[in-house]
């Protein structure tokens, strides 16, 4: 035996909670290795005795076989004499005073539990809590570190002892699953309905079932939260369900059993297919196809449908196959317009009362809350619309060490950013920062998260934008704690964040092109249609779309025929020259608002590229006031023919990119009836022209050839590809967001960075 050797290996990365030591353990055996394994709080610790040749082997193969939700940051490996061990053993977890590492994500079922939960044979034939170390609740359940079942929601509930000797059997599936649970010793499920217990277990299960094919509206208690279910092809449920919600537009998603399901009714992708069906399982947003029976007010004025598939055991059963059910349901996040979604029972008993017919619970307690997250596919890869349950918290990795800081992020769709070592860990979803629930929700997330990752900030970011709550909260708590807060503008926060993303350079600078709503400018305008030369450390504004005046302030962002009006007096049309816009034609409203324009009163100024896309929509009649963020340019975007070949021109010059030809020329195709499919395409093809004329101008003045597109606008699917393709083109490196959303839930990375840059870090 002279030629053993001994190792150290410490490892970093998610290997916790995700089957990492048994499968060292497998590994190890496998290796003929001796020695030990354990958890710390740093990652995973293991000391090894074998023949070079043997721990050559077992090193590659831990890369190379990691268990599938595992993922290695680094493998440290130091040389040791030999110690003398006689057998491999998984040992206990050290606790490391301040230590940290990233927290797993809540999985969706794997196949292995999904098999055991339709095997009758098994112990946990039909159990709605099935889980094993591939799957399972995770982030949601987590109180504190290290993840060990006492600091999770599974506390109370004590483990019988054949889920006993599972968990402790370093072989089995269950080897220190957290979660872990059987019909015996785990958490239940039970139906109510007017406060009262109306079944339990199986009984309460096929209840509901039978309550949603009747067209009534469910809260179901899920994993990050309520969702509120009802049929997805009966229309009048989903309007019923609408009419509760305060909900009048806004898209639904929709919950189906199983792929053959979903491609009954949508067009997908191959990449489509993988995404849908990632251990992830966010809502993605596909085609809808022609005849699908789904009823259309789900996702009233769009060609699209937001889908997803069972992530739980207890959705699994719930949408299980049988003749009369139906084969899509809604589930939409359990909460009044834009509250948070409900988690805890009673919260939900007393919030959605005036929403549901009844409640599927259960008594396992959700400690964070994490709302679905949604995704669309853009040329073969994943394209984040909001990133919360399956990803969040999992950390967007830095390219250098950070120094710990908070970003808070902007108000609507917030996130905010913790940052240590070489992680920027994103919060899940927190939503819009309006209500008093949602900021409570905010806070506690903060507080939960520092605690979690072990960060005290040396230092807070936050958006200009003087009245955002974020802001508000930003500046109070520096004060208290004596902590430099850094401003960081709007869009300057978007491009940063996808330059992090691709893990660009901090002193090359690139073109952002950053196109939203609304974003709080360093001159008091608001800005949204902007060329910024970027570095992470600050921004040369080259070029922006010119002002107009925004008639009402926050009024105009809800009533886009505020911005027709204002762009008509801008090129001169007189509105009773515009057929589309006859209603407001001899309105006393639409005389207050040329008043106010003509006056400057409450009129700010803007250069949003949203409200121009607004002002459109306005202009052609698609849509004079909206009920959700964005509405006019969801639907202006449905409507392009792709095959109309004509664009409107933009001007640009002197750091303006003027609208006014496009528009006129909008205006005139609407008096001569052109229809609204070639209008809203020239409207799009026009706009991606003038982003690749202006970026060749820029670089033919400063050479630079990197394009960063970020921002709400780029959610635009239309705008995104011609642009990413006519760009590519003429020889533009083109950046796009694919680990953070382009709209503003991704803000809160951009500021981190800028910030530490502003630190000198
Ligand atoms: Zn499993
Ligand atoms: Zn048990
Ligand atoms: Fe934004």
């Amino acid at each position: 035996m002279s030629n053993l050797v001994g190792v150290r290996i410490h490892i970093t990365g998610l290997v916790q909670g995700v089957g990492f030591r048994p499968f060292v353990y497998g590994l190890a055996s496998r290796e003929g290795l001796l020695g030990w394994v354990r958890n710390t709080s740093a990652g995973v610790d293991m000391e090894l005795d074998g023949t070079p040749e043997a721990i050559k082997a077992f090193t590659r193969a831990l890369r190379e076989e990691t268990p599938p939700l595992a993922r290695i940051d680094r493998i440290q490996v130091e040389d040791l004499e030999p110690k003398g061990f006689t057998e491999f053993q998984i040992v206990h977890s050290q606790p490391l005073e301040g230590a940290f590492q990233p927290i797993s994500p809540d999985v969706s079922i794997c196949q292995d539990c999904e098999r055991e939960l339709q095997d009758t044979g098994d112990r946990r034939y039909r159990y709605p809590f099935i889980n094993c170390t591939n799957c399972g609740p995770r982030f949601t359940i987590i109180k504190d570190i290290p993840y060990d079942r006492p600091k999770t929601t599974m506390a109370p509930f004590e483990m019988c002892p054949q889920c006993l000797e599972e968990y402790h059997d370093p072989l089995d599936r269950r080897f220190h699953a957290q979660p872990v649970a059987c019909p015996a010793c785990g958490p239940k499920i039970w139906l109510e309905m007017g406060q009262k217990k109306l079944a339990e277990a199986e009984d309460a299960l096929q209840t509901t079932r039978q309550l949603l094919k009747e067209g009534k509206v469910v809260a179901i208690k899920g994993l990050g939260g309520f969702h509120l279910a009802c049929d997805a092809t009966r229309a009048a449920s989903v309007i019923e369900l609408r009419r509760r919600k305060f909900r009048v537009d806004k898209a639904f998603a929709v919950m189906m059993l199983n792929m053959e399901a979903i491609e009954k009714h949508c067009e997908l992708s191959d990449w489509e297919r993988q995404m849908i069906c990632s251990y992830e399982r966010p809502i993605v947003i596909v085609n809808r196809k022609q005849d699908s029976t789904i009823a259309l007010e789900v996702a009233p004025g769009q060609d699209t449908l937001g889908v997803m598939l069972p992530y739980t055991p207890l959705h699994v059963l719930l949408l299980e196959q049988a003749e009369d059910f139906p084969e899509a349901l809604v589930m939409t996040s359990g909460n009044l317009c834009e509250e948070p979604i409900a988690t805890d029972n009673e919260d939900a008993r007393i919030r959605l009362a005036p929403l549901a017919d009844a409640y599927l619970m259960h008594d396992r307690g959700i400690w964070i809350r994490c709302d679905d997250s949604v995704v669309r596919v853009f040329k073969d890869d994943v394209y984040p619309l909001r990133r919360s349950r399956g990803y969040a918290p999992y950390p967007v990795f830095l390219h250098r060490e950070a120094i710990p800081l908070l970003a808070v992020g902007a108000e609507l769709k917030n996130t905010f950013c913790l940052t240590r070592g070489r992680y920027a860990f994103l919060s899940q979803h927190i939503g819009d920062l309006e209500n008093y629930e949602t900021m409570v929700s905010f806070e506690d997330s903060i507080e939960h998260l520092e605690n979690l990752f072990r960060v005290s900030p040396q230092a807070i970011a936050y958006d200009l934008h003087p009245n955002y709550l974020a802001t508000r909260y930003a500046l109070e708590r520096s004060e208290k704690e004596g902590l430099p807060a850094i401003g960081v503008q709007h869009h300057h926060a978007h491009v940063a964040a996808c330059m992090v993303e691709h893990g660009m350079d901090a002193n090359a600078p690139v073109i952002g092109v950053s196109f939203d709503g609304t974003g709080y400018g360093d001159d008091g305008a608001i800005w949204g249609g902007e060329f910024l030369l970027s570095t992470y450390q600050g921004y040369e504004r080259l070029y922006h779309l010119s002002y107009i005046p925004l008639p009402g302030g926050e009024k105009a962002v809800r009533e886009p025929w505020r911005l027709a009006l204002a762009w008509l007096s801008t090129v001169g049309v007189e509105l009773e020259d515009l057929p589309s816009m006859a209603d407001y034609r001899d309105s006393e409203k639409a005389e207050i608002v040329l008043q106010q324009i003509e006056k400057s009163i409450n009129s700010p100024l803007t250069s949003s590229m949203g409200r121009l896309f607004d002002a459109a929509a306005a202009l052609c009649g698609i849509r004079y006031v909206v009920n959700y963020e964005a509405q006019a340019a969801i639907e202006f975007e449905a409507l392009v023919d792709p095959d109309e070949r004509q664009d409107y021109l933009f001007e640009f010059g002197d750091g303006i990119v003027d609208p006014s030809s496009c528009l006129k020329s909008l205006v005139k195709d609407v008096q001569h009836g052109v229809p609204e499919t070639k209008i809203a395409a020239r409207f799009h093809n026009g706009l991606t022209r003038m982003v690749v004329e202006v970026c060749k101008d820029i670089r033919s003045t400063r050479g630079v050839d990197e394009v960063v597109l970020s921002g709400g606008v780029w959610q635009n699917m239309v705008l995104l590809c011609n642009t990413v393709e006519d760009l590519t083109r003429e020889g533009f490196s083109v950046y796009v967001h694919r680990e953070v959303p382009a709209n503003d839930g991704g803000i809160s990375l951009g500021q981190a960075l800028v910030a530490m840059a502003h630190l000198g870090a």
